[in-house]
């Protein structure tokens, strides 16, 4: 496939996105939350759910969040114009509630293996728990696997804390530097200064 049809697609799977109304979520949203970035690219950033700005504006990371994740990218050399983001799940769950297993799989079987497959991403970046159960099955704790890589059907992912947690713990956000540093080794980007 070549970049501008995998773009297209992804378009097409933004606007399916849009007016998605597969799970219980879709009741409670302002503006579902597809994803941005380039496509093909070389990151795919997966989040667990958009919070109240995201819905607001129908964009991935652009609340409190959203800076950490920023800045952290500057760690690993990246802006966040370099990389491909999302979330597990389009839509914000009530009271930013945790979403439950079959929101989680839906939204997953329906939009984020497809943006996977047309953004096709050197490295997959998954931050925090709720990605990293979801996407790779994985339940040790990330105190302990932050920073590895696993390679899984073909694909590689760099596990790391949610930026919402770094932010409140300083152990967790030192974490996640570390994991940024990880990410500019493998992606081969000089720092930003
Ligand atoms: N947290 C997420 O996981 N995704 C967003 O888009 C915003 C906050």
């Amino acid at each position: 496939m070549n970049k501008r049809e995998r773009q297209e697609r992804m378009r097409h799977l933004d606007e399916g996105i849009r007016v998605c109304v597969r799970c219980p979520l879709h009741a409670g949203r302002t503006h579902a939350v597809p994803g941005e970035g380039p496509v093909p690219a070389g990151v795919f950033i997966i989040g667990e759910a958009p919070g109240a700005k995201e819905d607001k504006l129908g964009r991935p990371f652009v609340g409190p969040a959203g800076m950490i994740l920023e800045r952290s990218l500057e760690t690993a050399g990246l802006g966040r114009e370099d990389v491909y983001i999302t979330s597990c799940v389009k839509c914000r769950p009530p009271n930013n509630r945790t979403p439950h297993r079959n929101e989680l799989d839906i939204c997953q079987a329906t939009w984020l293996n497809h943006q996977i497959e047309l953004a096709d991403p050197k490295v997959i970046v998954l931050l925090g728990k709720v990605a990293m159960h979801q996407v790779l099955q994985e339940e040790r704790s990330l105190r302990k696997i932050h920073g590895e890589v696993i390679q899984r059907d073909g694909r590689r992912y760099l596990l790391t804390y949610h930026p919402a947690v770094a932010f409140r713990v300083p152990e967790t956000k030192e974490g996640m530097k570390e994991d940024m540093a990880r990410l500019r080794q493998l992606t081969a980007r000089p720092a930003r200064r």
